[in-house]
């Protein structure tokens, strides 16, 4: 099958690899219709991450073509949709909702979904079927669902945003226009986007937020502040992962609030003192998308939500060169991979 290879920094080649086989009897294969950049690709994509020969992609939507023994809630045909972390959801830590940190959990990244098909460890956990085979334009929502809505989502559910609530949204990438959605639909009265770039921020708006603030640093912070009264934001979404992005979701809440961060974290250092003062919950992490995906598939099945609209350009997967250079170039915010055509 071919594959995305990454062999340094910047170098991106579409690779024959093995096709995937049943290893253990939980395993199920499926041929990938759709994948995808993330924005925690560019990371080594740019050298801040290491990278030698790497196999990349961890989102992805497709057709189960085989299961293991042992599999039972999927079967050969169905269109499933998958989180990058494989997880059993029956251990402790699964049952609470942290999927992501299930004791059996799988990097789907190590196994590489930007390829044509993959094996799905732990396929029972994993994976979740959709009522039918999906109508071609619900695929990109699909495929949204595989991680940047649902950690989106995550961001917002741990930022407590909910009715009366006043939140904004550190972040402008998929991930942070994801947390407005989010944020919208679990009812936020007013919902504060932070971007400098006009079509992103109308994204924003379509999503749901009702305002935009521009500055970023200690800028954002004073006009988080303006807008709720001198208090800060209830719940603030951190949707990058850098010390800035992060001291800017801090800064922002209220004392009280909570601070929801998905942006995977890079050289953050939290100073105690601050911190302490600071008086805001803090919870996140890589977003146990597992948890929500049933409901956002609903949602999306219902088409009450149009999360794929992230997506603003697709290429074929021998083209996956581009796509990411796209990203990295911030000539799209989002860049979805088909397999079909050559
Ligand atoms: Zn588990």
């Amino acid at each position: 099958m071919r594959g995305v290879i990454m062999d340094a920094p910047g170098e991106i080649r579409v690779a024959q690899r093995d096709d995937p086989t049943i290893q253990e009897p939980t395993d199920a294969i499926i041929k990938v219709v759709a994948t995808c950049v993330c924005g925690s690709d560019l990371w080594p994509y740019r050298g801040i991450a290491d990278v030698d020969h790497a196999p990349m992609g961890h989102e992805y939507v497709g057709t189960v073509t085989e299961v293991g023994d042992e599999v039972t809630t999927v079967k050969v045909g169905d269109f499933v949709v998958g989180s990058f972390f494989a997880s059993d959801n029956t251990c402790e830590i699964c049952r609470a909702g942290y999927q992501s940190r299930c004791v059996h959990s799988v990097g789907m990244g190590g196994i590489g979904t930007q390829a044509e098909y993959a094996r799905i460890p732990l396929a029972d956990g994993t994976l979740v079927a959709t009522p039918s085979a999906p109508d071609a334009d619900l695929i990109p929502s699909l495929l949204a669902a595989s991680d940047v809505l649902g950690t989106g989502w995550f961001g917002a559910v741990a930022a407590e945003a909910g009715p009366g609530k006043t939140v904004a949204v550190v972040g402008d990438g998929a991930v942070g226009l994801l947390a407005v959605m989010a944020a919208k639909q679990l009812g936020a009265q007013r919902i504060i986007a932070m971007s400098r770039h006009s079509d992103r921020q109308a994204l924003a708006r379509e999503f749901g937020a009702t305002d935009i603030v521009e500055e970023r640093g200690d800028e954002g912070v004073a006009k988080i502040k303006e807008l709720t009264d001198g208090l800060g934001a209830h719940s603030v979404i951190e949707a990058v992962g850098t010390h800035e992005s992060m001291m800017q979701a801090i800064r922002s809440t209220r004392p009280g609030g909570h601070v929801g961060h998905v942006g995977v974290s890079h050289d953050v250092e939290l100073p105690g003192l601050e911190l302490f003062f600071a008086e805001v919950h803090l919870h996140g992490g890589p977003a146990p998308v597992r948890r929500f995906l049933p409901d956002l598939i609903d949602l999306i099945w219902k088409r009450e939500i149009n999360p794929g609209r992230v997506f603003d350009l697709t290429v074929p997967l021998d083209q996956a060169a581009e796509a990411y250079q796209a990203m990295d170039q911030r000539r799209a915010i989002k860049v979805m991979l088909t397999t079909d055509e050559r």
